[in-house]
């Protein structure tokens, strides 16, 4: 269990730490990077290690870098920030706004923006490594600092440990992790158990006949046999999963054909699922191909119907021994800023590391919304159309206290071990 005292000895080098932090943090929002294409973020996040006095792997997959601090004796904690930006136009209007492009995966020059916020993971986890660096006395044992190209491509996490992640860091004790959530700033929160939901992408391709629009005897209308799927599919969350049971099926996208006196031969559908369990997950799974194959028997389909999953993230299941440890540090240093905070339907691929370490963990929540604006929103009741969440070109993370919330969080639970 923690020992307040560390925790206050270590984090009293913030203010002094505060100045480099708040520039590493415009710096990096400024200039975003696409997942696998971090380059300049992960280079300075190296150097900076190097400077703080950690071994330092870089290049780790694909841009993955990795930072140890042994200090004796002891556990060892990991703690993962992930470093990719979004192709999402800014908007916020801050002077440090960016105007960035890259071009992504499929060759498209799109606008990109940290607008999930992970330039406040990269700056809290560098905050939280220099403190330690800096205060030796206070903890024993060896620090990790992870930090990971493309989770919002669900894969990187799996491209550090398909490059041997586990042969370049000795085995933690416990790995952590954190995400900006637009909730008050100061404010954070963990819980025990399901926390992130497992999210899931099918693209499925169904056949039909094609023929003259005039001539719709000659044909199998994957129109109309898409169309079906779409509204069959609305049924398996409220038909097959039982209430209180948490799943979301969205059909994102359906294309088919080239003209309107054009039937065309075959329709693609692209489905995202997102479940808290293994077993509801497997019966959506289910359900979608049961109603796929149903629907196109009943249409007369000439042509087996095709499934391709991609973007997997696994559900982000906190280890009740370490979130209870978490629960008791947070609160005994934040007091009532730190609160139990509910399950989330967005996902990540941060656990994959842990699992495949074989080691506990948990994930939680830091506020980033400026508390002033946030208290004025729910006065109002305009929380949903006034406070911009994670993803939205308007995500605009407030500098303080976010950051010294989130650098406070990683050394507080950092030393909830360590300390
Ligand atoms: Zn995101
Ligand atoms: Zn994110």
């Amino acid at each position: 269990m923690i020992q307040h005292r560390d925790a206050t000895s270590v984090l009293a080098g913030q203010e002094t730490i505060r100045t480099w932090q708040e520039h590493l943090y415009k710096t990096v929002h400024q200039h975003p990077e696409l997942g696998h294409q971090e380059v300049e973020t992960a280079a300075l996040v190296a150097d900076a290690l190097r400077g703080f006095g950690y071994d330092v792997h870089e290049k780790i997959g694909s841009t993955g870098v990795v930072g140890v601090l042994r200090n004796g004796d002891g556990p060892v904690v990991l703690t993962r920030a992930d470093m990719d930006a979004l192709p999402v136009e800014e908007v916020t209007g801050l002077p440090y706004a960016s105007t960035d492009h890259a071009t992504d995966r499929d060759g498209v020059v799109v606008p990109v923006m940290h607008a999930c916020g992970h330039d406040v993971h990269v700056a809290c986890l560098l905050g939280a490594a220099s403190l330690l660096a800096e205060t030796p006395d206070a903890w024993k044992g060896t620090y990790i600092a992870l930090f990971q190209p493309a989770e919002e491509l669900a894969d990187g996490a799996e491209v550090m440990l398909d490059a041997g992640l586990a042969d370049l860091i000795p085995k933690p004790d416990v790995a952590l992790a954190q995400h900006v959530l637009p909730f008050p700033a100061g404010r954070l929160g963990v819980r025990p158990g399901p926390f992130l939901s497992s999210g899931d992408s099918m693209r499925v391709t169904v056949w039909g006949r094609g023929s003259h629009g005039s001539m719709p005897q000659l044909s199998v209308d994957p129109v109309v046999l898409a169309s079906s799927i779409v509204m069959r599919l609305q049924t398996v969350v409220s038909r097959e999963v039982a209430p209180g049971e948490f799943a979301v099926l969205t059909v994102g996208r359906v294309e088919a054909g080239s003209k309107s006196n054009i039937i065309s031969d075959h329709a693609v559908l692209e489905l995202n699922f997102r479940t808290f369990s293994e077993s509801t997950r497997a019966a959506i799974v289910a359900a979608i191909h049961r109603i796929v194959e149903g629907e196109c028997a009943a249409a007369g389909s000439p042509k087996p119907s095709t499934y391709e999953t991609y973007d997997h993230y696994p559900v982000t299941d906190n280890d009740p021994d370490v979130a209870a440890t978490l629960a008791a540090a947070f609160a005994d240093h934040f007091g009532d800023s730190a609160f139990a905070i509910d399950r989330q339907s967005a996902s990540e691929d941060f656990s994959e590391i842990p699992d495949a370490l074989r080691v506990p963990y948990a994930y939680w929540g830091v506020g980033g919304i400026d508390p002033a604006q946030y208290a004025k929103a729910e006065a109002s009741g305009t929380v949903v159309t006034d406070i911009p969440a994670n993803h939205s070109p308007s995500f605009a993370p407030v500098i303080e206290p976010t950051l010294r919330t989130g650098t406070a969080a990683a050394v507080v639970a950092a030393l909830a071990w360590l300390g």
